[in-house]
């Protein structure tokens, strides 16, 4: 007998990595294990020097074919046995070991846009649907785009074993969040990935393409973010809140540093409107959601527990932002 493993990848598509994926079929028994494709079709080779290389990196039940059949998620490395130059899982993989003792969790907030031949879904086929103010966690087909779609995506996630912590209707119309972990910086990044291929998968059998696109309806719409939460176990800790603040002033400290790897359109994203702050300018602060990091309310009064950096873009690299995080926070802390 044999099982189906989608392997699934990071292409190098500029700026921001598009997912692939195809199925290997394997005889029962037998792991999956390192496969290869055509890096001239993703823009990850040459013609002359086409095979890249597939090296399975974490592997989930796979909750649409069912079965024994799975979901592999994969690093891409070079013949050479090398990580490849899109690979930025590798880097990430050195800082989670370099700082493991700091046990760092992160919990992200993926926001995204489902899409309806080329707009936002609910978006009426010319002008602008009802202002926002009615459709954050709202209920009705007049507020609400896609709820059967975004449900089976959740229980995709949960079927796949996926930390996956809740989701809600977002401000804009067609505009949803799911959120992943707290996990570790490999964990919380793999899982990310494995998600945002289930909801572009799903979509498939609705008709409904979801994108990450940071800002996609322009004018007095909100974009869509990917807050990163954050924590290390010093700041989960009795006394924890000196860690947290001491976090937010690292991260004030690389502001421009964090903003250049924070995905690919920050700029018309982070603008100080729509529970933002400026792209260049940078604040923390209990409760705030025009700050660029957000100290929660409950973290304030328990004195201990996590920051949330609300900067980073729904379209991040996961493994960058996470890396990034750590090695600006703990960098600072040891
Ligand atoms: P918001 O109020 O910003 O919309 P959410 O409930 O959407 O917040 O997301 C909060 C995220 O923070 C969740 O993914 C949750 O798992 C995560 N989280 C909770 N505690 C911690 C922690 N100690 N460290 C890191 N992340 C955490
Ligand atoms: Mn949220
Ligand atoms: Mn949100
Ligand atoms: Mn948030």
């Amino acid at each position: 007998m044999v099982y189906k493993a989608e392997y699934i990848w990071i292409d190098g598509t500029p700026s921001a990595g598009k997912l692939r994926s195809k199925t290997k079929i394997i005889e029962d028994g037998e792991e999956p294990g390192i496969w290869g494709f055509d890096g001239s079709s993703t823009n990850q080779a040459t013609g002359d020097k086409s095979d890249c290389v597939l090296k399975p990196a974490s592997i989930f039940p796979d909750p649409i074919r069912g079965g024994d059949d799975v979901l592999v998620m994969c690093e891409v490395m070079l013949v050479d046995g090398k990580p490849h130059p899109t690979n930025t899982r590798a880097a990430a993989a050195k800082t989670a070991k370099k700082y493991k003792k700091h046990e760092p969790l992160f919990g992200i907030e993926q926001e995204f846009t489902l899409m309806k031949n080329g707009r936002p879904y609910g978006f009426p086929p010319a002008g602008y649907p009802e202002p926002q103010g009615g459709y954050y966690c709202g209920v009705g087909e007049d507020e609400i785009h896609g709820r059967p779609m975004i449900e089976d995506h959740l229980e995709a996630c949960l079927s796949a074993g996926l930390s996956i912590s809740g989701i809600n209707a977002e401000v804009m119309p067609g505009q949803w969040e799911f959120q992943v972990g707290p996990l570790g910086l490999l964990e919380v990044s793999d899982q990310l990935w494995v998600a945002r291929w289930l909801l572009y998968r799903i979509g498939e059998d609705y008709g409904i393409a979801a994108t990450l696109d940071a800002k996609p309806a322009k004018g007095d719409w909100n974009g869509a973010g990917a807050h990163t939460n954050f924590s290390t176990k010093e700041m989960r800790e009795e006394g924890g809140y000196k860690y947290i603040e001491a976090g937010c002033k690292a991260l004030g400290a690389k502001a421009a540093l964090h903003i250049s790897n924070y995905g690919t359109g920050i700029e018309d994203r982070l603008t100080g409107a729509h529970e933002t702050q400026r792209h260049d300018q940078f604040s923390y602060g209990v409760s705030d959601r025009g700050a660029s990091i957000r100290i929660p309310w409950q973290v304030a009064v328990d004195k201990r527990g996590y920051l949330e950096d609300r900067r980073p873009n729904a379209n991040i690299d996961p493994y960058v932002v996470a890396r990034l995080m750590v090695e600006t926070i703990c960098g600072a802390m040891s």
